[in-house]
């Protein structure tokens, strides 16, 4: 009998990922190869060359990112923090283990200090290897690669960091910490007084839960709170959500300037994605 690898099978001739992205919804990609699979001691790790969206990284049957579409939440993940942000000098990545956030953050000169930390190796070198377009194949000297848990990594860090991007997982596994207010707590002290952190808060429409509940802990935390959205296709409910905790005042989108080379993001889009759907400002209003 053909093994497969784990969270694939078989159906209607193809070979199929499928996603169990809760009781009663199930998203299926058809796949053509399987160009990666390790189990690390963290986590079930693949790259999926995919029919509709090309190589795309899967950690624990979940898809992370795309070929196709992982330029735009890297994009945005990075560029919102890094242009409202007058100076980012000093960058902490945590997470982020496909390399595409590293990839946006050297697009900028004055970032001299880039600290990327990724609880999984095993993710980092099957990223660089098969996903060159998320990667970038990234070997700027700028970056310094810290293989263990962010949880700890902040736990005694003291106004070190301009900006702090956190790339994680769903709220599962290894990640799950990454989303708890102690945590947050920790990103602040290792903030310099004029600093400022972005996280991936997950789906305003399938996630309202874990979305507002970010929300509210950053908010009780920074004095500055922002909420961006961009569309990313391969994440359930497509719309996706960005938090923003912020030590300084965060500026007037409308004058904010972008320069840098980019697919998705642009200056106008930048200026305009802190603007809400209805539902969702609504949502953020609620007591
Ligand atoms: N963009 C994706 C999304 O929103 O689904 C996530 C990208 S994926 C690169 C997230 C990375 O966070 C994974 O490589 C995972 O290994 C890493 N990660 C999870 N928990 C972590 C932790 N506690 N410390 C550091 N990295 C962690």
């Amino acid at each position: 009998m053909e093994r497969l690898p784990k969270y694939l099978h078989r159906s209607q001739g193809g070979l199929w990922l499928t996603e169990d992205e809760r009781d009663n919804l199930k998203i299926s990609y058809r796949i053509k190869d399987v160009l990666f699979e390790e189990d690390s001691p963290y986590q079930h790790v693949m790259i999926l060359d995919s029919h509709e969206f090309g190589p795309m990284l899967v950690l624990d049957g979940v898809v992370q990112t795309t070929s196709m579409d992982g330029h735009i939440y890297n994009e945005m993940i990075s560029h919102v923090p890094m242009t409202v942000h007058s100076r980012p000098e000093s960058v902490l990545i945590i997470g982020g283990g496909d390399c595409g956030v590293a990839k946006e953050v050297v697009k900028y000169e004055e970032a001299q200090r880039i600290d990327m930390v990724e609880i999984d190796e095993a993710v980092v070198r099957a990223s660089k290897q098969y996903m060159p377009e998320v990667s970038g194949n990234l070997s700027d000297n700028r970056i310094r690669y810290h293989y263990t848990d962010g949880v700890k990594f902040v736990q005694d860090k003291c106004e070190e960091y301009d900006v702090i991007i956190v790339d994680s997982s769903d709220p599962v596994g290894p990640a799950q910490m990454l989303f708890e207010l102690d945590f947050y707590d920790n990103l602040q002290s290792a903030l310099k007084d004029d600093g400022l952190m972005v996280c991936q808060s997950q789906s305003p429409i399938l996630h309202q839960e874990v979305m507002k509940q970010s929300y509210e802990r950053i908010g009780s935390l920074f004095p500055y709170l922002g909420l961006y959205t961009a569309v990313v296709p391969t994440y359930p409910g497509g719309l996706w959500s960005f938090t923003i905790g912020s030590k300084q005042e965060l500026p007037n989108p409308d004058e904010l300037t972008f320069d840098k080379d980019a697919i998705y993001a642009n200056e106008d889009l930048l200026r305009r994605c802190f603007s809400l759907p209805a539902f969702l400002q609504k949502l953020l209003d609620e007591e």
